[in-house]
């Protein structure tokens, strides 16, 4: 890769190189999740949500149940707390209170139970930020919508060398990155690529390099692992 100054961005042809070996390297390696198995923007929509502050194992474990109790915005609308907390009982104390029964009443009084499909719109709902809303959009409608989550904060950093500011998921570099790399064919499987490729290679204390598709171009592996992360 050719020395850039700090911070220049990196060019669209490294940034699309960089994506096909990324979606080679998923379509051997991909994790399968039941929310992978819909395109369902309500249940794409709370499984992301869930997902934002829950192991994925554990969402597992009350996934099927709970789109079997509330299958639709409609029923979200109208559960009750006890029976809510009853199937999400696994998750632990912290979801005593989900935010998406706010979610789905208020996305049935302002959108007649359709979840938006655009961001503006998404993050409004209680609960609902910049990476669920690319989520939604990527996933369950399949439209060009970035993501940016800690873990590609961090492979970013590595791979092209782009310092972030303190804002992190925010970081406008990070950002236009991410939406130059969701910009060709197929977001959904892009998206769902870069979260796998993250999380099981690209690790946060010991990457495996040695495994990886794009060490040949990455930045951090020709500086010997210790160029600034
Ligand atoms: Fe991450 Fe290592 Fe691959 Fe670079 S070579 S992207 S640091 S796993």
């Amino acid at each position: 890769m050719k020395t850039r100054l700090a911070n220049e961005l990196p060019s669209i042809e490294n940034v699309r190189l960089f994506r096909s070996k990324i979606i080679r390297w998923f379509n051997k390696n991909k994790r399968d999740y039941p929310w992978r198995e819909t395109q369902d923007p309500f249940k794409v929509l709370i499984a992301e949500m869930m997902l934002r502050r829950t192991k994925a194992d554990q969402v597992r474990a009350v996934y099927d149940r709970l789109f079997a109790e509330y299958p639709d915005v409609e029923t979200m609308a109208k559960a009750g707390n006890e029976e809510l907390e009853e199937i999400l009982y696994p998750l632990g104390l912290k979801w005593r209170n989900p935010a998406f029964r706010l979610v789905a009443r208020e996305v049935k009084e302002k959108y007649q139970c359709k979840i938006p499909e655009a961001r503006e719109e998404l993050t409004t709902l209680p609960g609902v930020g910049e990476y669920v809303a690319g989520a939604v959009l990527s996933i369950a409608y399949g439209k060009r919508e970035w993501i940016v989550d800690s873990s590609i904060v961090r492979l970013f950093r590595r791979y092209f060398g782009v310092r972030t500011s303190k804002e992190g998921r925010r970081d406008k570099h990070v950002v236009e990155i991410a939406k130059m790399y969701v910009s060709g064919k197929d977001p959904r499987k892009a998206n769902l690529a870069i979260l796998d490729f993250a999380a099981l290679i690209c690790l946060p204390r010991d990457p495996r390099c040695t495994q990886c598709p794009v060490s040949a171009t990455c930045r951090y592996y020709a500086l010997g692992r210790k160029g600034k992360e």
